[in-house]
């Protein structure tokens, strides 16, 4: 008899593949769990967290409820309330209609569930455990649900051990709620972490508070208000002035018809709108709420139901570039007169006439020495010649303290039998790496105070990681200070980085904490990676002479100066052999 290689997958390896793809971690299941109260018609909604969500997540709300035989079904594969044909899919109202989260989270956990549909019979008490109903009984309960996850993929070890480093993971359940908070002003929302409090969204809360409450006050001074519309569509919120970007897209935050969705095409609209005026690398941040016919999209393409399609891709842009150009002449009048802001960390950068391009110049200095009038006919044989006696006659010869910058980038240093070509952003990289290492190992840090300390007002996913990291950066010569709720001071900085935008450096390190895989050995040299890598020079940055023999003399003093801490070199000498080869002497 011959034997299939191919098996049927058992009810349960299945369910924990298809978990998988809806509960990807403890955010994901916060983020279902909301979503069902807020279907179920809640106005209060309480969150409760326990070691970042892996230990205990427990959602409390006042919505409708369910009655027992419901409360059983809903933990059943595709079983849902809200849709029962296909055509219902076009005019979706609700968050949830695939009927998978609740089958989700139980089958990768321990679920406890209380829920009263609020009549006289009370409520019901489930208990699960990897999707299977191990106890019903009779509980008492005023109208509403409560789901406890317990031990999130306590079944599942591949998945557990790929959970991030718990800081991380509490951050992102901060940005889940945050935005619930923000597209909900009609509930309360409240979340806590072991007991302690980290946001609070009373009903009281307008929309802007609730703004300021999670993107932070350094956003919210700083944001435009737009509101267009056009046929059936209509886009109204907040986007940042050009001076208050980040380095990532994690400041932008999009709702479709009330939903949070993550998309390509908007984040690509509000960034054509700036394009001219933005940095490098910079990414505006902005709040955007989009109401467009349910035809209009597909939310079903996805399925944690984060990414939608638009069937007129286009339009949509078009409608977002330009809502946003529209409120151009408020968000410049920022860039035209920086004095007006004195908070505005990069304003300096923005819209400065780039620096003379200083190798051009030298070049064309040097040029004159090398136009030569050749002889006719003999022209080979005299440019050898002249060529090889210049160095002797040329000012830019040996092994000169002169240096050059090439395309702002890299630093030429002409030697006696070469040419030394340094990455500034490398060389500098290691140069702090190396001293924010020996602060460490000497425990001698060299801070020094801020002349006017710097103020962060940080949205509550980022003061959540900026609380963990505190300590981090004190070691190394960054006194930051909590000042309030989401507040923070950067009272002193680590000498070398006296004279640099401080409020930019931490918080492009925030940022990365917050987008990165953590390997748990190394959190902490990660750390000094990361920091020196954001507060280092950067390409595309003009240095004056000074500067130039500033960082090579402290290049020169490095134990490693070869390389830069991620082990990429930090200069290249191109040898005179080198030279005699490539024009063909030898
Ligand atoms: P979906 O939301 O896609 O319908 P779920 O698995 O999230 O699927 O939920 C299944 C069903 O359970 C829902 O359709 C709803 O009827 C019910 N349900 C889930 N959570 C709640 C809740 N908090 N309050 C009332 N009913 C709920
Ligand atoms: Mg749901």
């Amino acid at each position: 008899m011959e034997i299939s290689k191919i098996n049927l997958l058992t009810e349960d390896v299945i369910g924990k593949i298809s978990a998988g793809e809806v509960v990807e971690r403890p955010a994901s299941a916060v983020k279902e769990l909301i979503d069902n109260s807020i279907d179920a018609g809640a106005d209060s909604i309480e969150v409760e967290i326990q070691s970042s969500g892996q230990q205990l997540i427990r959602v409390a709300d006042n919505g409708e409820g369910m009655a027992l035989e419901d409360a059983k079904r809903a933990f059943l594969r595709h079983a849902t309330s809200k849709i029962s044909q296909i055509e219902d899919l076009e005019k979706i109202k609700t968050l949830g209609f695939r009927g998978e989260a609740l089958a989700s989270i139980a089958a990768v956990s321990r679920v406890d569930i209380t829920t009263s549909t609020g009549t006289v019979n009370g409520g019901v008490y489930l208990y699960l455990e990897s999707g299977e109903i191990l106890k019903t009984r009779p509980a008492g309960r005023s109208r509403g649900t409560t789901i406890e996850v317990r031990n999130l993929f306590f079944n599942v070890p591949a998945r557990l051990k790929f959970l991030k480093k718990e800081s991380t993971e509490l951050s992102e359940i901060v940005a889940v709620v945050g935005r619930f908070i923000i597209s909900n002003p009609h509930i309360e929302f409240k979340l806590s972490h072991s007991g302690r409090c980290l946001l609070h969204a009373p009903l009281e809360l307008n929309a802007v508070e609730r703004i300021r409450l999670v993107m932070g006050g350094d956003f919210t001074d700083h944001m435009a208000e737009v509101d267009a519309d056009s046929d059936d569509y209509a886009l109204n919120g907040f986007v940042s002035h050009p001076a208050y970007t980040k380095r990532d897209k994690r400041g932008q935050v999009f709702f479709i018809n009330g939903r949070y969705v993550r998309n390509k095409v908007l984040s690509e609209a509000v960034y054509l709108a700036y394009k001219s005026l933005l940095e490098r690398g910079r990414y505006p941040s902005a709040v955007l709420f989009l109401t467009v016919p349910s035809s209009a999209i597909d939310v079903n393409v996805h399925p944690a139901k984060l990414e939608v399609k638009f069937t007129e891709e286009n339009k949509i842009k078009e409608i977002v570039r330009r809502a946003v150009k529209e409120k151009f002449r408020e968000i410049k009048t920022f860039i035209d007169n920086p004095a007006a802001e004195t908070a505005m960390p990069e304003v300096n950068d923005i819209g400065a006439s780039p620096a003379p391009d200083r190798f051009f110049e030298t070049i064309a200095d040097v040029q004159e020495v090398f136009t030569y009038d050749f002889p006719e006919g003999d022209a080979q044989q005299k440019t050898k010649e002249q060529v090889s006696c210049l160095p002797s006659e040329n000012v830019y010869s040996g092994s000169g303290d002169k240096l050059f910058q090439i395309s702002n980038c890299y630093i030429v240093k002409i030697m006696e039998d070469a040419v030394r070509v340094i990455d500034q952003h490398a060389a500098h990289e290691r140069v702090l790496y190396e001293s924010f290492s020996r602060m460490i190992r000497t425990k001698d840090v060299e801070s020094q105070n801020m002349l006017f300390p710097v103020r962060l007002d940080l949205s509550a996913h980022e003061s959540v990681l900026m609380e963990q990291v505190t300590e981090d950066f004190r070691r190394i010569g960054f006194n930051i200070e909590p000042f309030g709720e989401r507040s923070f001071v950067i009272q002193s900085v680590p000498g070398i980085l006296k004279e640099k935008d401080t409020r930019k450096i931490v918080c492009d390190v925030l940022s990365d904490l917050s987008s990165r895989d953590h390997d748990k050995n190394d959190l902490f040299d990660e750390f000094l990676k990361l920091t020196a890598c954001r507060a280092a020079i950067k390409s595309g940055e003009a240095l004056n002479d000074t500067e130039m023999s500033t960082l090579i003399g402290q290049l020169n003093s490095c134990e490693l100066p070869f390389t830069c801490p991620h082990g990429r070199p930090t200069m290249i000498d191109i040898k005179l052999n080198e030279l005699e080869k490539r024009f063909r002497r030898k």
